[in-house]
Formats: structure tokens, sequence, C-alpha cells
């Protein structure tokens, strides 16, 4: 039986995407071939790289506006190299807004490009919210910032304007919420938290900050070289752009990013209203900075936890505990994932109460 999956990443993508996926593997479009096993330069494949690569800018509402399409290898995390080598001067400076180990992480690469400053962070709070009051440096190489922490369950609802070039680590958030896209200057994601399984990593950059940087590249962390090669500078991860591009697709027939807003906010409201309701459980992320995508919460009596950890298992839910730094639970819920399966945990937890009770 299909489980309940809260996993924060990899994660759960649409049935219809697995479905697909799935026949791909034994014969693509009716090809003959898997799509394990077809030409990265086979006008089938190349027709999916274009697809994909064009729906990115259709969804994010940023065709024709001097932005690439990227699907690399490496992760988030190799971004968190190739970002400072492609951005930062020799004797340079980045700004990092710090939200979390994975912000922490892309600063951390940085310091051996150059000089790095924070500009303000939640850390002695665990980081159980976003902080706003900060001025970022005006002769910064860039601005960083990380729109969604997968692991606190905090969220940026507002992003600073700044001289600076501004980067953001969208891994656990992309595709989630409408907004003006066109005010970040590079956005990177990791495939497997909203878009597709791991292996693959979106990269949106806008190709007027690129080239401007006094250092040597080495082509396969060069961006521009990226961009010549149309995403093609060395095999692609087929399966995973494969595989995005059918979540990209799905997301479009749900009425894009616009209709999955409505129902991401429909079922954050559904699990965050039973939280602050039921009297067993307690929020971890400060009210105004909670996240749509991960929702991170802990028993308000720790000698509870056999109790409910016995009841959502067998209710065949999965992938609930917290991150080892915060604890507690934590349900990733994101574009993909049923109102039927937020329903069920939030029955669960009602049903915990009258345990409780009792
Ligand atoms: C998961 C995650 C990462 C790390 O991604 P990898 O693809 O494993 O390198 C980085 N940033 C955020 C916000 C994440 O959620």
């Amino acid at each position: 039986m299909k489980k309940h999956n809260f996993s924060a990443g990899p994660s759960i993508l649409p049935t219809e995407v697995f479905e697909k996926a799935a026949a791909a593997v034994l014969n693509l479009n009716n090809t003959g071939l898997s799509i394990l096993e077809i030409s990265h330069r086979s006008k089938e494949f190349v027709a999916i790289m274009e697809e994909a690569r064009a729906l990115v800018l259709e969804l994010l509402n940023l065709e024709n506006k001097g932005y690439q399409v990227l699907f690399l290898q490496g992760g988030a995390s190799l971004e968190f190299l190739r970002v400072p080598q492609n951005l930062m001067q020799v004797g340079g400076k980045a700004a990092f807004l710090d939200t979390g180990v994975w912000a922490n992480g892309a600063m951390k690469v940085a310091q051996d490009f150059g000089e790095t400053v924070i500009v303000a962070s939640s850390k002695p709070k665990n980081y159980n919210y976003i902080p706003t009051d900060y001025t970022i440096p005006t002769d910064a190489d860039y601005f960083h910032c990380t729109s969604n922490n997968t692991i606190y369950g905090t969220q940026m609802k507002t992003f600073p304007s700044t001289k600076a070039p501004v980067v953001c680590d969208m891994s656990s958030d992309i595709f989630s919420r409408s907004m003006d896209y066109s005010k970040f200057d590079l956005i990177y994601a990791g495939a497997q938290k909203n878009m597709g399984p791991a292996g693959t990593t979106l990269i949106i950059v806008k190709e007027a900050i690129l080239g401007k940087n006094n250092r040597t590249i080495p082509n396969i962390l060069n961006y521009q070289q990226h961009i010549a090669k149309e995403s093609m500078y060395n095999t692609p991860p087929v399966f995973a752009i494969y595989t995005s591009l059918l979540t990209l697709q799905w997301l479009k027939s749900k009425g894009g990013i616009a209709g999955i807003e409505k129902l991401n906010e429909t079922k954050a409201n559904l699990l965050y209203t039973e939280i602050d309701r039921n009297p067993y459980f307690e929020g971890v992320a400060n009210k105004a900075d909670r996240s749509l995508m991960n929702v991170t919460f802990t028993l308000a009596n720790p000698e509870h936890k056999e109790t409910f950890d016995q009841l959502w298992q067998s209710a065949n839910i999965s992938g609930l505990n917290g991150h080892r730094s915060v604890g507690g639970y934590r349900a990733s819920i994101y574009n993909a994932m049923p109102i039927e399966s937020v329903e069920v945990l939030v029955a669960t937890m009602q049903e915990f109460e009258k345990r409780i009770i009792n």
C-alpha cells in the first residue's frame, strides 16, 4: 500500500509522474528505447531538454527577460561552489543571510574565494525565524539567501532589493508560490525536493551577470560554458531531467504556480491550524515565518513520543521525523502532496489527543 510520504527529500512526486517515468524506463514515447539508454544527442532527448528549459521560464514568468536555464549535476551543494567561482571577484566579497545549515554551507564554501559577510543570523534561536532588519554592503559581488529553510520550517516572505546580484537557493520551495522571480539574478534548486528525482540541479541565471569575473573558471564549473552547450556540456542526467519535465507538465496542467499555490496554502493552513488548536503539540517556527512546504512541530510533552509514533506509523504515514538538529516532527508537504494525506495526518493528531485525554 502506498504510504503518505512526508519526507523532506528525496520526496513525493505526483502519481502520474511516477507512472509516466516508469513507462519511459521501458519504452520512451514509442521509440523502442528506454529513457535510460537513449542518446542524449538524439532528437527525442534534445526535444525533452528544450521543453524542460522553456517550461521553467514559462512557469516562473521569466520568458524573454535575459534568463538561461540549466539542468546540471552535483546537487545544490555544488552550486555552493559554482556560484562564488562564477560571481566572486578575486579579492571580492559576498554577503549572506544566515538562516540555517544550508545558508551556512553556501557561505563556508564561498570563504575559499574571498571575503564573506553575514548580514544577519538567526542562529542564536536555532534558526526558528527569518531576520528582516539588515543592510547589504553595496560593494558585495552578490547577496545570497535561502528562500525556504527545509530543516527548521521557515520561509522568506519578502526579499531585499539591493544593488548586488541576488542569488537564492530555492531547493525546497521552487515552483510553490507566485512572486516576481525577476527580482533574482540566479536561482538554484536541487530537483529532489519539489521537482523530480535526485540527480539534477536546476539553475536559472540572468546571463548579464556572467562573464564579469576576473578569475579562471574551469569549464565544468563555468555557467557560460554550460549555456553555450545548451546544458549538454557533458552527458546530462537524462532520467532526472525527463522526470522533472513530467512534473513541470503536471504543474502546468494544475494551473501553473498560481494554481498550486492555492492548494499549498490550504494544505499548510489545515496542518498549522491543528498544531495551534491541539494542546498536545507545539509549532517550532516563528508564526510569521512559517513555511508552506516544511511544517515543523514538537510534542508538548516528550513523554508521549512512543504513543504518537505508534499512531502515525500505523496510519501508514512515513518520513515524519524531524531533522536531527531540531528534533520533533517535520511534515514536508511539497506541491505533489495530496490534501488527503494532510487530512490523514491531522486526523492522527486528533486521535492522539483523544488517547492522551482518556
Ligand atoms: C536539501 C537542500 C540542500 C542540499 O541539496 P543537495 O542537492 O543534497 O546538495 C541545499 N539547500 C537546501 C535549501 C536544501 O533543502
